[in-house]
């Protein structure tokens, strides 16, 4: 049984989480989407409200799990018996942390491996800081995130 555990903000998930999502999912038994808790960084949403916002939007994929943890990454994967973690990959920009990331937890936990997964090009783009500056400024974001957020955003206006 390969369990991979998908860490992130996700303040708020986009259409990009969610397309590596799915083919996460396809991929791996089970797939544990976790919102990682800042306790130093107060973030746009709440994360209660961020992970209730994943679960709305992932109804259908019957091997995710939806979740929060604090604290180091690889801790929470042991504790969930997972062995692997997936990052996505945008732009070669992301690339330099990505890794630097990756190589700092299988020094700590080498029988944790990260998997980088691609989106389609149309979601590459999109991140959730890009949608919180158009969403801020009045722009249309119901393209970039799924239908849960859009409805969230528009009726808890910021
Ligand atoms: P973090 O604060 O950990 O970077 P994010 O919520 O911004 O959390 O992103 C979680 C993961 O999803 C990261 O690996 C990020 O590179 C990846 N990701 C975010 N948006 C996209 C996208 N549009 N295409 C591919 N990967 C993405």
């Amino acid at each position: 049984m390969k369990t991979a555990i998908y860490p992130g903000s996700f303040d708020p998930v986009t259409k990009g989480h969610l397309d590596i999502l799915k083919t996460a999912s396809e991929i791996f038994d089970k797939v544990i989407i976790a919102v990682a808790k800042n306790s130093g960084k107060q973030g746009f949403l709440p994360v209660d409200v961020r992970t209730d916002l994943i679960r709305a939007s992932v109804k259908g994929l019957e091997n995710v799990e939806v979740d929060s943890f604090e604290g180091l990454t690889i801790n929470y994967a042991r504790k969930k018996n997972a062995q692997v973690l997936i990052r996505g990959l945008r732009a070669v920009s992301d690339f330099e942390y990505e890794m630097q990331l990756s190589q700092a937890n299988s020094s700590l936990a080498c029988e944790i491996k990260t998997v980088f997964l691609t989106t389609k090009p149309e979601y590459n783009f999109i991140s959730s800081s890009t949608i919180k500056e158009i969403y801020l400024n009045n722009g249309d974001i119901s393209k970039f995130v799924p239908k849960p957020v859009f409805d969230y955003l528009q009726n808890n206006k910021k």
